[in-house]
C-alpha cells in the first residue's frame, strides 16, 4: 500500500490516554496528537483545504505564490502542499517566533520575511500588514489569510470533527482546544455539537490574550491585550474564524504554566509537544477542578504540534530560567502549577 503523495498522509492522528494527568479520578482524557501529520502540527489540515478551495475558486494557478503571514505551523502546511504542487511561498512572521520554526520553513525552500511582534496589526510593519502588501505586489499571488479564510474552519468541519466522532465512537463529552485562529474549535466544535448538542466545547487562551474578555463581555477590551510568550494561541484581533456561539468556556493559561505542563508531557507521558499544548492539558485540568468528570465522561485535547520548533525556548533551562518560569526545581509538579 502507498499514498499518493506526502498530502494523502495528512489527518487521521491518533487519540492517546494521559496517564499521569487526571490520575484516581472519574472519566477519561485522551490526547488527539497532531504532531502525527506530516508536517507535524494540526495546520496541515487547514493549509491543504485553503489550497484546495482557492484552486477550485480560480484563485490560485499554476506557477503561482502564495503569501501569508504565519508563525511557522501554517507556513509548513502550505509548504508541503506547495511542494507537491509545484507553487512557491512567501511567508511573512514576527521576531517571537523560534528560529526553528522559521529555518524550517526556509529547508523548504520558502522566503520567510521577519516582522517586529509589539506593533498594532494595521501598523504598515506588521506581519499582517506586510503579507497584504506582497500580495498586492506580487503577481499570480494568493493570500490565504487562515484567520478569515473559512476554509480554515470548514476543514476541522469536514476532516477533525468526524475523525473524533468515529474514534470515541461517539462517546465523546468534552472538547478542548487552544484558540489561535479559531479554525479548530470552530470547526471540529460545530460538527460534534452536531452529532450530540450536549458536547461542552472548552477553548483555552493565553494570559495577555483578547479572546477571553469578549467572549464574557462581548466587548473589545484593549486593556486586556500584553505580552506573552505562548506561540500559536491567543491574539489581539477577533478572527472571523472563531464562533463564539459554539463555545461553553474559555480557560486563560498563564506562560509559566504553560511551559511548565509542556515539559512534564514531554518528560512523564513521551508526548514532545509544543508550548501551546502544555496550555491546552493545564486548561482541560483547570477545567476539571471546576466541572469534575463523570465516570463515563470522555475528554478530547487537541495537542496542536510537536516540540521539535521549542528546542531553544521551552526545552531551554537557560531560556526558561531568564524568563522566570523556572526556579531550581527542574519540573514542579503540576499541583503547584494548578492553583
Ligand atoms: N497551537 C499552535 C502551536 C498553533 O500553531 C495554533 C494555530 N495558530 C493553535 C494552537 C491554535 O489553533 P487554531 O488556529 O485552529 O485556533
Amino acid at each position: 500500500m502507498w499514498h499518493h503523495s506526502i498530502i494523502d498522509t495528512i489527518g487521521n492522528t491518533p487519540l492517546v490516554k494521559l496517564n499521569t494527568f487526571h490520575v484516581d479520578q472519574p472519566g477519561t482524557v485522551l490526547a488527539k496528537v497532531e504532531y502525527f501529520n506530516p508536517g507535524q502540527s494540526v495546520k496541515d489540515r487547514i493549509a491543504l483545504k485553503m489550497i484546495e478551495d482557492a484552486e477550485k475558486r480560480g484563485e490560485l494557478k499554476p506557477g503561482g505564490t502564495i503569501i501569508e503571514g504565519t508563525s511557522g505551523n501554517t507556513g509548513m502546511g502550505l509548504a508541503l502542499a506547495a511542494a507537491v504542487k509545484g507553487y512557491k511561498c512567501v511567508f511573512t512572521t514576527t521576531d517571537k517566533q523560534s528560529m526553528e520554526k522559521v529555518n524550517l520553513l526556509r529547508a523548504l525552500g520558502c522566503e520567510v520575511q521577519i516582522c517586529p511582534t509589539n506593533v498594532e496589526p494595521d501598523d504598515p510593519r506588521s506581519y499582517y500588514s506586510v503579507a497584504k502588501r506582497l500580495n498586492d505586489e506580487i503577481p499570480n499571488s494568493f493570500y490565504p489569510d487562515q484567520y478569515n479564510n473559512l476554509s480554515n474552519k470548514a476543514s476541522h468541519y469536514e476532516m477533525t470533527g468526524p475523525e473524533i466522532w468515529e474514534q470515541t465512537e461517539g462517546k465523546i463529552t468534552h472538547f478542548v482546544a487552544g484558540i489561535g485562529t479559531g479554525g479548530t474549535i470552530s470547526g471540529t466544535g460545530q460538527y460534534l455539537k452536531e452529532q450530540n448538542p450536549d458536547i461542552k466545547i472548552i477553548g483555552v487562551d493565553s494570559v495577555g490574550s483578547i479572546f477571553k474578555s469578549y467572549f464574557e463581555t462581548g466587548e473589545f477590551d484593549k486593556r486586556h491585550i500584553a505580552p506573552y510568550l505562548t506561540e500559536g494561541i491567543g491574539e489581539d484581533i477577533i478572527p472571523e474564524n472563531v464562533d463564539f456561539s459554539l463555545i461553553d468556556d474559555i480557560i486563560q493559561c498563564p506562560d509559566r504554566e504553560a511551559f511548565v505542563t509542556t515539559r512534564k508531557l514531554a518528560r512523564k507521558e513521551g508526548l514532545f509537544v509544543g508550548g501551546s499544548c502544555g496550555a491546552a492539558v493545564w486548561g482541560a485540568m483547570n477545567y476539571i477542578k471546576k466541572n469534575p468528570l463523570k465516570p463515563d465522561d470522555l475528554m478530547v485535547i487537541i495537542l496542536p504540534d510537536s516540540g521539535t520548533r521549542y528546542i531553544s525556548k521551552v526545552y531551554n533551562d537557560e531560556w526558561m530560567r531568564t524568563n522566570g518560569f523556572l526556579d531550581d526545581r527542574q519540573v514542579p509538579e503540576l499541583d503547584e502549577v494548578i492553583k
